[in-house]
């Protein structure tokens, strides 16, 4: 048996060296990412400063606004994907948490703030005609200012 689908019997939630699911990160799944990011930030500098590098001219806060940039931006890529996840897997319809009536599903888009910038929120969102009511059934939807359901 190979060593990776021994590792898939002991960790079923671990796909192709990817944490699965709902399991909460560890440190060291943070780590790895971290590292992953890391090297994605000699991308931004080629693509900044060009195959030879900042010039002699650039200081440490031009770099620094590079960096920053391009941290914002995975924030947004990494919450918008995320969420947009999160949103299918609740399909198109949900139950009303106040009479259980079945209710369909839009999108109610807004601009969030978080640690490191902003994203576009992607935010399902059922309305209920009987109850005459709105709710927001996702767990993202709590940390991004709604009541959970
Ligand atoms: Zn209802």
């Amino acid at each position: 048996m190979s060593s990776w689908k021994l590792a898939l019997l002991l960790f079923p939630n671990v796909k192709d060296g990817v944490v699965m699911g709902s399991r909460k990160l560890s440190p060291q799944d943070l780590e790895n990412i971290k590292q992953l990011a890391k090297s994605w930030g000699k991308i931004v500098v080629r693509r900044a400063f060009g195959d030879e590098g900042p010039g002699l001219d650039v200081d440490l806060a031009q770099m620094e606004e590079v960096a920053v940039a391009a941290a914002q931006g995975v924030t947004a890529g990494a919450l918008e994907e995320a969420t947009r996840q999160q949103a299918q897997s609740l399909g198109q319809e949900q139950s009303c948490p106040q009479c259980g009536q079945r209710c369909g599903m839009v999108e109610k888009e807004r601009s969030v703030e978080v640690r490191g910038g902003n994203f576009q929120h992607r935010e399902p969102m059922g309305y209920c005609p009987a109850c005459r009511r709105s709710f927001f059934p996702s767990a993202a939807t709590s940390e991004a200012g709604h009541a959970r359901l």
